[in-house]
């Protein structure tokens, strides 16, 4: 799954990332179903590791255009984990409440806690995406935004949590089908907001802020990888492999009884 990690201080152009690419899986779409069962099946049992140790904490981005498949990758990838330890939070426009504090403020209270593993549906980047696109800050404030997420990730990461992020990338041809798939089927209106078919004339605009904001917040602490995502099937395999990868990484154990229990007799 390397070949979607951004390198930190890589140059990115998006139009070079295919979001139609499939090469990291050899199989066809069946074979990639069973083989997201098999890591979906390990990923469970990292993610009960990783709550019984309590060492690590692990934050999830994901990020996309409306349509992308966050909500999909959130559901297929996650469907089998433990609830106890693992927590979804979304950003939605903010509220006063939040607009009346710095753009980490709500960010910052939903990250992850020990032996926990948090995903951000939509996150902090939204403040350096539709914020620079709409205009709703300066310039100059999105500008300095790269850096202070930037610090704000480090900070995270040198206290102990490990970020993936993930930007899921369709094409403006792949939008343009799920909207009108959107449209025809009763069960995803809820799904439909008038501001889509709006937003989606900003697509080169949006293009540019993703590209930048990838660019500029690719780090070794806090990662971007580029999700091709047209297919679905591939899009959850990458996301959940590239999680079961770091997870392993981490080597957690089951921790020991604690030596005072060890002579204990159940009576
Ligand atoms: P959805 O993910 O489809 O429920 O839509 C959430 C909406 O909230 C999207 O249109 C986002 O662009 C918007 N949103 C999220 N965060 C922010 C933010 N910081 N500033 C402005 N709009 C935001
Ligand atoms: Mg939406």
């Amino acid at each position: 799954m390397k070949r979607y990690r951004v390198r930190p201080g890589s140059k990115v152009r998006l139009q070079e990332w295919d979001p139609d690419d499939a090469s990291g899986f050899a199989g066809k779409k069946a074979a990639a179903t069973r083989e997201l069962e098999k890591l979906k099946g390990r990923l469970e049992v990292l993610q009960e590791l990783l709550y019984a140790e309590r060492r690590h904490r692990v934050l999830v981005v994901l990020q996309g255009m409306d349509t992308a498949g966050k909500d999909g990758t959130i559901r297929r990838v996650f469907d089998g984990v433990n609830p106890q330890g693992v927590r979804v939070a979304q950003f939605k426009v903010p509220t006063p409440d939040e607009l009346a504090h710095d753009f980490l403020w709500r960010v910052h209270r939903e990250t992850p806690g020990t032996g926990e593993i948090v995903i951000f549906n939509r996150s902090h980047y939204e403040d350096v995406l539709v914020a620079r696109v709409h205009g709703l800050v300066s310039k100059a404030v999105w500008e300095r935004r790269y850096r202070e997420i930037n610090e704000f990730e480090q900070m995270l990461h040198q206290e102990g949590t490990t970020i993936l992020k993930f930007y899921l990338n369709i094409d403006k041809a792949e939008q343009r089908r799920r909207l009108e798939a959107r449209l025809h089927d009763p069960t995803k209106h809820w799904k439909f907001s008038v501001s889509d078919p709006r937003e989606r004339r900003f697509w080169a605009d949006y293009m540019t802020a993703y590209g930048e904001a990838v660019e500029r917040t690719s780090t070794d602490w806090a990662p971007w990888y580029i999700v091709p995502s047209n297919r679905k099937w591939y899009r959850d395999l990458v996301v959940c492999r590239s999680l079961v990868k770091t997870l392993e990484g981490m080597h957690s154990k089951f921790p020991p009884l604690p030596k005072a229990l060890s002579s204990l007799r159940i009576s």
